[in-house]
């Protein structure tokens, strides 16, 4: 494509957002009419809860007060249907104009039901498992009282050593708003806001806005300097989505954003946000973030922090509570403005209303869900069997024979319950995983299973190595399950080094040089390096933090009663060193040649990653038919005006037994006025084939596939002219391609 010729899409400008205009401005302005200044600038404040049955402690003496005297707009971190109602009580009975409070919590994936890491199922690349955890949290999250979810979190990143790619969907924008779109729906129902009432519905949080994944070096809360086109290309995609799906409110970020913090951006919170997008629902900081522009260098003093985070678009503060504070001062001087303080409360209040707290504000005490139920269980247990990716199989080594008469299963989490991932809510406390080794002897329960665990997650420890090998040499299999502890991913949880932590590699070596088949379980909340210990392994499953039903649900996949279907979200660097590598890079004037030396490459390590992104495996073989395009030329006019080209493509399943496939589509523009990535993924779909059956599969292809964001500030969208590549296969390095000429 070539900018001589291109057109240009104006963005979406949409006056209203999907929750305006709805049945409750009226109320909203009523009450306006009747705050003070010290109420409104009350909704705008958020404090935490310390410990879930007070009192004393975190600022809960100081959010009874406040809510008390109606000034207090939340509370995050209480939940539980009477701790929460007797915060409530006080806002609603004991404050003079009786305005609810909205709780909320970090719902991340589950309340009482912990489901797989959010990384996980986007492995699953089916959508509809973000939708099945958020109903199941949403109701038992909703039913203790709880509003609001700090969730779901859609930060791309490049960069595995950030602890809180465990959070989001990985590396991919495209896979990332659809996982968005899909947990915001499946939280809240309609995009108009008009289920939000439900008792088993919470309002979302889409996070962290924006560009945190940037984070340089993958240390958290780090520096992020962006150009216009990508923040637009990778990075906001996914808050469009969610927007578009209704997310009720936005976190922001804590990073800066090419110099400016996102709590002090006026570019992304309102330019883009607000007005472009039309985003009517608010904006809460991320814990303390409004007084973080201090030491980003930012703003001089509270006041100015105040000053900045409102203006730039933020409309509630969490815990730190400067705009409370400094609110009358700043209004006196005519630095903010009535107007933006009374949008800011409008939006609180929106959503407040759209959640029934006016009518309804108290957590019904007789039908509190107190833990998992069947169905809850099942529902975790098939999304930890999708999530799964079968990264090696050799020589048929999975799925292992029910008939077999003996396994061990070593490492130091074959029989732990560290399965759940970082930021596994309150259900982490009392609702352990199943471990694998529980789940694997229920799998086989004529066997004999027998466990030991050579070394322990972390640390030099060797010492129980010879009792591992020896329960390997007596077994007619081992599962070595090794990986990362919840706490080495996550927030604040960056490491340098992505290995397998401690002496577990060398656990693997050991069982190797027993010449006794094995298969490794790899359990961890990002891609790892895996160097030698993967080239020794005949088979590999990535089972991430399954959750909940983890040890059940990897038992499913090793005994083939589920055929592994998933694909990486994330690309698995062979080391460090080379990270960032991700597969939507762009290419050098150089791209890496074998036979030239003076090419974009690392001396000592062969190009590319350990595993590519939308890899995975399958217990039987697909083949996928190149793509076939409707028509191999369209006007970008017609694009521009919504016409779209259908691609198909056949695959057939080429073994002896049913399975997934995922079928991805990926484009790639050769030519264009900003250089394009070298694959961009547009599309998938998840199939299920039985053996030796055949099916066609469609895509559409419209200008939001073939166009980008240039670096236009004001937000604009083009489609050039030229030829596209289309290529559609079973993972990022597809091969079987069509040419689209747009003219
Ligand atoms: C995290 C957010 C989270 C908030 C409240 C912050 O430290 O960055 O993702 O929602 O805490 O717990």
């Amino acid at each position: 494509a070539n900018q001589r010729t291109a057109g240009a899409v104006p963005p979406a400008a949409r006056r209203t957002g999907p929750h305006e205009g709805g049945p409750h401005e009226g109320q909203i302005k009523k009450l306006l009419r009747r705050m003070t200044v010290e109420e409104k600038l009350g909704q705008l404040q958020q404090l935490s809860w310390n410990g879930d049955t007070g009192p004393g402690g975190g600022q809960n003496e100081e959010a009874e007060r406040a809510a008390r005297s109606g000034r207090l707009g939340s509370v995050l971190n209480l939940y539980g249907a009477a701790h929460t109602n007797a915060l409530q009580r006080l806002a609603v009975e004991k404050s003079r104009l009786g305005i609810p409070l909205i709780f909320g919590l970090d719902v991340i994936h589950g309340f009482w039901t912990t489901f797989p890491i959010p990384l996980a199922q986007a492995a699953s690349f089916d959508p509809s498992m973000a939708a099945k955890d958020a109903r199941v949290a949403s109701a038992e999250a909703r039913s203790n009282g709880v509003h609001w979810t700090f969730a779901p979190m859609m930060d791309v990143t490049h960069e595995p050593r950030w602890g809180r790619i465990a959070e989001g969907a990985g590396e991919d924008p495209h896979l990332t708003e659809r996982f968005a779109a899909a947990k915001v729906t499946g939280h809240q129902g309609r995009a108009d806001g008009s289920d939000l009432a439900a008792r088993d519905r919470m309002a979302t949080c889409a996070k962290h806005f924006v560009a945190y994944g940037g984070a340089e070096g993958g240390r958290d809360y780090n520096t992020v300097d962006v150009s216009e086109a990508r923040l637009r290309n990778l990075y906001l995609p996914p808050f469009k989505a969610a927007v578009a799906a209704g997310a009720a409110t936005v976190m922001a970020s804590f990073n800066t954003i090419s110099g400016v913090p996102a709590h002090g951006n006026a570019h992304t919170l309102t330019d883009v946000l607000k007005r472009e997008w039309g985003f009517s629902g608010f904006v809460v900081s991320d814990w303390a973030g409004v007084q973080e522009m201090i030491p980003h260098g930012f703003a001089a003093d509270g006041t100015d922090a105040a000053r900045l985070a409102l203006n730039a678009g933020v409309d509630m503060e969490m815990v730190s509570t400067h705009v409370r504070d400094q609110g009358p001062k700043l209004l006196a001087s005519g630095e903010i403005s009535r107007e933006r303080l009374d949008d800011a409360v409008a939006r609180i209040l929106r959503i407040k209303f759209q959640l029934g707290l006016f009518d309804r504000p108290y957590a019904d005490e007789d039908a509190v869900l107190s833990g998992p139920t069947a169905a809850a269980r099942t529902a975790a247990r098939e999304v930890a069997g999708r999530s799964m990716v079968l990264l090696k199989n050799e020589r048929h080594t999975l799925p292992l024979h029910r008939s077999t008469s003996s396994v061990a299963v070593v490492g130091p989490f074959g029989d732990s319950t560290d399965l759940l991932g970082s930021w596994a809510g309150p259900g982490a406390k009392k609702f352990p995983a199943t471990t694998v080794l529980d789940g694997i002897k229920k799998a086989v329960p004529k066997a004999k299973v027998t466990h030991a665990q050579g070394v322990p997650p972390q640390g030099g420890d060797t010492g129980g190595i010879p009792a591992a090998t020896a329960a390997a040499r007596a077994a007619d299999v081992t599962v070595i399950v090794v990986g990362e502890p919840a706490a080495l991913s996550g927030e604040a949880s960056s490491r340098s080094d992505i290995g397998l932590p401690g002496a577990q590699a060398r656990l693997i070596a050991a069982i190797a040089d027993t010449g006794k088949p094995f298969a490794v379980v790899l359990l961890a909340g990002r891609p790892l390096t895996s160097g030698d210990w993967v080239a020794s392994a005949p088979a590999v499953v990535a089972a991430w933090q399954p959750g909940i039903e983890g040890g059940n649900a990897i038992a499913d996949v090793l005994f083939g009663a589920v055929n592994p279907g998933g694909k990486l979200p994330v690309s698995f660097p062979r080391a460090v060193g080379q990270i960032p590598i991700h597969y939507n890079h762009e290419n050098t004037g150089r791209p890496y040649d074998p036979d030239n030396k003076y090419t974009s490459k690392y001396l000592d390590l062969p190009p590319g990653p350990q595993f590519p992104f939308g890899h995975g495996l399958s217990y039987t073989t697909f083949e996928i038919g190149a793509p076939k395009l409707s028509t191999d030329r369209i006007g970008a006019d017609a694009l521009r005006d919504g016409a779209t080209v259908e691609v198909t493509a056949t695959v057939r399943n080429t073994g002896d037994r049913s399975g997934d496939e995922v079928v991805q589509l990926y484009i790639h523009d050769p030519v264009a006025s900003i250089a394009q990535p070298v694959r961009r993924l547009r599309g998938f779909h998840r199939i299920t084939l039985g053996a030796g059956e055949s099916r066609t599969v469609r895509f559409r292809i419209g200008a939001d596939d073939v166009g980008f964001w240039t670096n236009d500030t004001a937000g604009r969208f083009i489609v050039e002219k030229g030829d596209i590549e289309v290529y559609v296969g079973g993972d990022s390095t597809a091969r079987g391609r069509a040419l689209l000429r747009v003219t």
